[in-house]
Formats: structure tokens, sequence, C-alpha cells
């Protein structure tokens, strides 16, 4: 599931510098994640960075996008055209959610 900010977002700014694709940016009200571009951190951390620094736990996955791990890998390559990663069946359990 790609992340998603919900209204509870106090507009701190903590989650934009942390996430690895620039997913982040201030909406007109809140924070957004562009999902195009959040692969749940997937190709950089165990966990999704943003909702590590959220003080109110706002950063959660969205039900209606459901992405599997090889869905969010996909995206890394797009994302970051110059920039290599480990072969998604190589990805250590340091670099994945779902490897936990
Ligand atoms: S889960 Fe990771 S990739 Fe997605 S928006 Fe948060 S920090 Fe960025
Ligand atoms: S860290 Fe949480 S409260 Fe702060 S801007 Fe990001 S989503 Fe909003």
């Amino acid at each position: 599931m790609a992340t998603v900010i919900t209204e509870e977002c106090i507009n701190c700014g903590a989650c934009e510098p942390e996430c690895p694709n620039g997913a982040i940016t201030q909406g007109d009200d809140i924070y957004v994640i562009d999902p195009a571009l959040c692969t749940e951190c997937v190709g950089f951390h165990d966990a999704e960075a943003c909702a590590a620094v959220c003080p109110v736990d706002c950063c959660v996955p969205d039900p209606a996008r459901t992405e599997d791990e090889a869905q969010n890998y996909g995206k890394l390559s797009r994302i970051h055209p110059d920039k290599s990663f480990p072969a998604l069946a190589d990805l250590p359990a340091s670099l994945s959610r779902f490897r936990k």
C-alpha cells in the first residue's frame, strides 16, 4: 500500500526531508504524498520513514492503494534512474518492510 497522510496532519514538516523518493510535499491544507513516488520506503529502509518521524501518527497505509513489494520495487528505477539497487530477490530485510 502506498502511504497516505490523513487529516490529522499538523503541518510540522518533519516527514518531508525524510522521504528518500521526494514523494512528500506541502499541500494546501496538509502535507501530501504522491503515490506514484511512494515505495513504502522499499529500497531504502525497513519501515516507512515518514511514519517513523510523524508526531501524530498520521502517515498510514492507504487501503485504496494496495501494492506488494514487487510493485513498490518497480517504481525505483523510474524515480532514481541514476541509482542502482539490489535485485528484488536479493533485497535485504534492511531495505524492505516486506521482509521483516
Ligand atoms: S513511506 Fe517512504 S517512500 Fe512513501 S512517502 Fe513515506 S517516506 Fe516517502
Ligand atoms: S510529520 Fe506528520 S504531522 Fe508532520 S507534516 Fe508530516 S504528516 Fe504532517
